[in-house]
């Protein structure tokens, strides 16, 4: 903890109520995704399918996708002041957050989304890299960093959905050797474009199967 860690009372990232850096109510504000929804992207919905409008006919490289929270405007909240405004001290609840609506991926390692290094200095953090490292304790998976950026994609949220599967294809590639199955982390997943990119390189360097990881999904 840093000093000011030690000087300022701790606050809630959302409401700013003194205490926890996600007080019980925003926490509980939260919407899990719960089933049904779809096997391969994790999208909710009415059944369960195996294949749903959103992922149907789409060349996506994981296996698998599962994300814990709806990305809406109460999720938005934490996941700025998480991403954008550097509480790193938010990790370690929507780690817990993930842990409690995600069962612990049948895997070897935990890799992540790598940050680009202009962004990640700017914040200071990597998001995707935080919330691997608190989900690797609370799984007990090692994290390994098996990915990483090749250039500086223009930001996917600025981007129509069409467009981002060609922006990020060619943004990563792997660092050595990935084992057989991985599990890959990021923070908010919006059409899969990115998860697919990075599965794509893992499979390239060895994986046979990457199931993905969000902190939160992008709900239509
Ligand atoms: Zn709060
Ligand atoms: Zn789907």
């Amino acid at each position: 903890m840093g000093l000011l860690g030690l000087v300022l009372p701790s606050r809630c990232a959302v409401c700013a109520t003194p205490g926890p850096a996600l007080c019980e109510r925003c926490d509980a504000s939260l919407i899990r995704i719960a089933p049904p929804v779809c096997e391969r992207c994790g999208c909710p919905g009415a059944w369960p399918v195996r294949r749903c409008v959103e992922c149907a006919g789409r060349r996506l490289a994981f296996a698998r996708a599962r994300s814990a929270l709806v990305y809406d405007a109460r999720a938005r909240a934490p996941v700025s002041a998480w991403k954008e405004r550097g509480r790193r001290d938010l990790a370690p609840p929507l780690a817990d957050l993930v842990a409690e609506v995600i069962a612990r991926p049948d895997v070897e390692a935990i890799a992540f989304v790598p940050g680009d290094r202009e962004r990640g200095r700017a914040r200071g953090h990597v998001p995707a890299e935080r919330l691997a490292e608190a989900l690797s304790a609370r799984w007990e998976l090692p994290v390994e960093r098996l990915l990483a950026r090749t250039r500086l994609a223009p930001r996917q949220a600025k981007l129509p959905r069409n467009e981002r599967g060609a922006n990020v294809r060619g943004a990563f590639a792997p660092r050595g050797k990935t084992p057989p199955t991985v599990a890959l982390v990021d923070d908010v997943y919006t059409t899969g474009a990115t998860a697919s990119a990075c599965s794509t390189e893992l499979r390239r360097s060895g994986a046979r199967r990457v199931d993905v990881v969000c902190l939160a999904r992008a709900v239509r």
